[in-house]
């Protein structure tokens, strides 16, 4: 074999060993990712707080997957990503800086989109966020979670935590591997929120796009852009700025350690549904919720709360049936008021809730009672 032939086939021999094991160290790592997706469970490994630098916070990251998971083979690709595909130490991973505030260990508690967070896994994060708190060891909580439904996740914790130790729910609207991903820096916020002093007391709090906003008020407006998340009336309760957490406002409204909700002994959630309201809406919607073993029914109503001849039919014949009616808006703003109509048919109303919040709080008000008086209260402290 002459020098050429020769130094030729060494390389080739390289080559197809690196391929070799590259395509092994994408095996693991596709095999890896699949089990982190599929699990709903939560891993047993990674459950002690790390307590190394005394001066500093200890914080518990607490990762149910989203689009701050999220990958594609794209760094481009801002939509087509899979969220809830990295677990929470390569997401933890991605930001070194978090070792400079605060001392942070990561659990996965799941790894899905939100658009599937269930009943279930609402009832095990909050018990497992009302666990750690209590441990003298662990000062906040950070939970990652993805963007959909991130608000309905946060509205439960501020009603279900007892604990006045700071809870901030966190996301992105851009997956991990894109360019300019916003969920690194909204992490590192949202563990710097956790570790301030002034952040106690405030019930759980949502951070994206450098603003701090109480989970009672904050809601999603936009589907793809990083300033989604507003609180457009009542305005948020603070702002991250370089390294400085300001804070501005407190939630009025009861939560966390003031919160009459228990869930530690709940295996499970009344079933409560959401009917949109809209031109030519029929009663049989109503029916089939009734049918299928709803305890109650939020309605995204048109306007102020107002229903069509049709919906009030089925909603009179659900609460016949002891089915607890609750009139939210389909609007996005502004207080659905509690009127003669509520009275007459005994509905509730949400006050400024939005629908999908108004479902949380109406599922933990049947914890406690069918009664629509008693319900209408709690759309009023709450
Ligand atoms: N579908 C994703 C989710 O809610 C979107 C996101 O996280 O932004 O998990």
């Amino acid at each position: 074999m002459n020098v050429t032939k020769w130094f030729g086939a060494v390389l080739l021999s390289v080559s197809l060993l690196m391929t070799a094991a590259c395509a092994n160290t994408n095996t693991q790592e596709n095999n890896q990712s699949e089990k982190e997706s599929a699990t709903s469970e939560t891993k047993e490994k990674n459950t002690t707080v790390e307590t190394g630098n005394k001066s500093l916070s200890n914080i518990k990251v607490l990762a149910t997957g989203g689009t701050i998971a999220g990958s594609s083979d794209s760094d481009t690709d801002t939509t087509g990503y899979k969220s809830g595909s990295l677990g929470i130490d390569k997401v933890i991973d991605s930001v070194p800086q978090l070792k400079d505030i605060a001392n942070v260990t990561g659990e996965q508690v799941a790894n899905v989109g939100s658009e599937n967070v269930d009943n279930a896994l609402l009832l095990k994060l909050a018990k497992r966020v009302n666990q750690l708190l209590n441990d003298d060891e662990v000062d906040g909580i950070v939970v990652t979670h993805g963007t959909d439904t991130l608000e309905e996740t946060a509205y439960f914790l501020h009603l279900v935590v007892k604990s006045d130790k700071p809870v901030v729910v966190v996301g992105s609207m851009r997956p991990a591997s894109a360019i300019s991903a916003d969920g690194p820096l909204n992490l590192y916020h949202a563990v710097k929120i956790a570790s301030t002093k002034e952040a106690k007391g405030k019930g759980v709090m949502v951070t994206l796009n450098d603003r701090i906003a109480s989970a009672r008020f904050i809601t999603k407006t936009n589907t793809t852009t990083t300033d989604s998340f507003k609180s457009l009336e009542q305005g948020y309760i603070g702002e991250v700025a370089g390294e400085v957490v300001s804070f501005y406002n407190e939630p009025t409204r009861k939560h966390t350690a003031d919160s009459e909700f228990d869930i530690s002994k709940l295996k499970e959630l009344p079933q409560v549904d959401i009917l949109y309201g809209y031109q030519n809406d029929q009663k049989y919607m109503y029916d089939a919720a009734v049918k299928a073993g709803a305890k109650g029914i939020v309605v995204a109503a048109a306007g102020n709360g107002t229903m069509s001849t049709e919906a009030i039919k089925g909603a009179k014949e659900a609460v016949k049936k002891d089915v607890v009616i609750v009139r939210s808006s389909r609007v996005g703003n502004g207080i659905v008021t509690h009127e003669k109509m509520d009275d007459e048919l005994h509905f509730v109303s949400s006050d400024s809730l939005n629908p999908q919040k108004t479902r949380i709080l109406l599922m933990l008000a049947l914890t406690k009672t069918k009664d629509p008086d008693k319900i209408q209260a709690y759309f009023e402290q709450y």
